[in-house]
């Protein structure tokens, strides 16, 4: 794999990552293509994931030039999708080009699942299905991103054992047609993130079913990503990731440039 399209620095509120590290480190792990994209997330926990635009847009584009010649860096950003902040959203994402933009559930009806008490109360199926049904709900409100991150991000955190957090598709399986209809349908992809691999969890984040689905339902376009937020994991778990791929049935996969899709040949 040459493209890693998820990654995170220290412009991101949970990152430490610097900047010249994380793309080097793409370097020597044989990428051609990167995307690093930083968190923005309205209003949450103190503001600590409102991403100062200005200055990281800035920042990247330099960088973006000054490493061209050994790969092409474009510069990305994880938006963070919430209905009520949907208006600043938008003309966040209008007022920059960005090259690359993932949409993402992380804060659902004002909780992040990352946190234990997303789940208290209630068993994981439920939390699994106001998640999904969220993000049904995104997609009816938002528009302007390239592909929808992590579809499955809460099963991350659920408190149950790695094994009882590979679900069966069908368990879902309505919910989860619904969302990939809506995607396809407007023209966006979803992305393999490779990120729960690397805390012992069996699945990436959405799981092979998921993606196999997607396929079979006319998916077309995907993007793979580490969700690395230290330079060692960049690229990290990308031969599962592979594999995947072709066991979905994808010969390929895909990297974005000034926000349009290009294939590259597995
Ligand atoms: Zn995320
Ligand atoms: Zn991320």
């Amino acid at each position: 794999m040459i493209a890693d399209f998820h990654m995170h620095t220290c412009f991101s509120g949970d990152s430490k990552a610097d900047v010249d590290n994380v793309i080097q480190s793409a370097i020597k792990k044989g990428m051609k293509y990167m995307s690093i994209t930083d968190h923005n997330d309205f209003e949450f926990e103190n503001g600590i994931f409102e991403l100062d635009t200005e200055k990281y847009f800035e920042y990247m584009s330099k960088k973006k030039i000054e490493y061209k010649d050994q790969i092409t860096l474009s510069v990305g950003i994880e938006c963070g999708l919430e209905p009520k902040y949907a208006d600043r959203i938008n003309s966040l994402l209008n007022s920059y080009d960005f090259d690359f933009v993932i949409g993402s559930s992380h804060v659902i009806n004002g909780k992040d699942p990352y946190y234990k008490e997303y789940f208290e109360n209630r068993p994981v199926h439920d939390a699994m299905v106001e998640y999904l049904m969220s993000i049904s709900e995104n997609l009816d409100i938002f528009d302007n991103f390239d592909v929808y991150g992590h579809l499955d991000y809460m099963m991350r955190y659920a408190p149950i054992s790695a094994e009882e957090k590979r679900y069966n598709y069908d368990e879902y399986g309505e919910l989860f047609d619904e969302i990939l209809n809506k995607i396809i349908k407007k023209g966006h992809g979803i992305e393999i993130n490779t990120s729960p691999l690397k805390s012992g969890l069996f699945d990436t984040n959405p799981n092979l079913q998921v993606v196999t689905r997607y396929k079979e339902l006319g998916g077309k376009i995907i993007t793979v990503g580490s969700d690395a937020h230290e330079a060692i994991h960049v690229g990290h778990h990308f031969d599962v990731a592979e594999q995947m791929l072709l066991d979905a049935g994808f010969t390929y996969f895909n990297v974005y440039n000034q926000r349009k899709p290009i294939t590259i040949n597995l």
